[in-house]
């Protein structure tokens, strides 16, 4: 069982920018997910897991390493695919996973190779293995971004908002590759998709604002608004009076009027329950927190 412990970690931009608030996290093996909009401090958070930033304030440890001190024992076993990433666009897949093999610290040729194929076949790029990088489109490039980060079969796995820019089809297949990686390991995925989320990860944190505002199992999170999530059509004009007049947790677009969800212990009138979804809890933490933040 491996396990990341994240105490009291706290992290200031030099413009002053205040990215992370005295976040404490635990997690286990599996897939955890990292939910929050963006400037949340995502992405800041996952540099300093991932041993390129350092935390102002805090601790990070992981399986008893300090992060922060034994960088190159932690590099071993870390797989990290950032937001944004660009390979050398001269070299073929094949040639540019060997080369990060060997960074990793698998020496072994036939090892080298045997692992290689595997991770390129997952990805469904095997067969463009001795093509040039740079010929890649984007959904290959994200496939091998994580092919990359998941040589030498890391133990921790961190994953920046990996399905934008995939098809329904990449990201399907995405999915499952996670899924079989994140039993034996701890994947963290971040993301401001909700649905990647409730589809993939067994325990997330909420987080706005550099704070964490939420930590459960998605189900059970959901399962606290039964009943409390009431859906209605209205006309786009009528949208600020039911603003003031109720507490809106999101609202959209729909056939030409706008559909929005509120929430309320009781019934309203003209408006019909529906099933809560892992959207309606993150949209009302996030409001919540927002208006706190405001003064109420
Ligand atoms: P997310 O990944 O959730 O979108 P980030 O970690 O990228 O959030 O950003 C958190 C906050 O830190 C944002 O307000 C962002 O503008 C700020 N920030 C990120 N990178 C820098 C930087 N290099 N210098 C200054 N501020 C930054």
């Amino acid at each position: 069982m491996n396990e990341l412990q994240i105490s009291n970690l706290s992290y200031t931009y030099r413009n002053g920018t205040q990215a992370l608030q005295n976040i404490n996290l635990s997690i286990g093996n599996g897939m955890f997910g990292l939910l929050g909009p963006n400037g949340a401090g995502k992405s800041t958070l996952m540099r300093i897991l991932a041993t390129l930033q350092e935390p102002c304030e805090g601790e990070l440890f992981f399986n008893g390493l300090d992060i922060n001190k034994d960088k190159t024992e932690m590099r071993k076993v870390l797989g990290y695919l950032p937001q944004e990433f660009d390979f050398y666009p001269k070299i073929s897949a094949w040639d540019m996973m060997d080369h990060f093999s060997v960074l990793k610290g698998i020496t072994n040729r036939i090892e080298r190779k045997k692992s290689i194929r595997y991770l390129l076949a997952k990805t469904n790029l095997y067969d463009v293995r001795h093509k040039k990088l740079g010929s890649f489109s984007g959904g290959m490039k994200q496939r091998f971004g994580i092919a990359q980060a998941l040589l030498g079969k890391p133990k921790l796995v961190i994953v920046d908002e990996p399905t934008a820019g995939l098809d329904p089809e990449e990201r399907y297949r995405f999915h499952n590759l996670l899924s079989e990686v994140g039993e034996m390991t701890i994947i963290i995925l971040s993301t401001h998709i909700v649905d990647d989320v409730k589809e993939l990860c067994s325990n997330m944190a909420i987080i706005d604002q550099g704070r964490v505002l939420l930590i459960d199992n998605p189900q059970n999170t959901i399962d606290q608004y039964i009943g409390k999530i009431k859906r209605r059509v209205i006309a786009k004009e009528a949208l600020e009076d039911y603003q003031n007049r109720f507490n809106i947790v999101s609202s959209r677009l729909y056939l030409g009027e706008i559909l929005i969800h509120a929430h309320s212990d009781e019934e309203i009138e003209g408006f019909s329950s529906i099933n809560p979804e892992l959207e309606d809890v993150y949209f009302l933490t996030i409001n919540r927190n927002r208006k706190e933040e405001n003064g109420g």
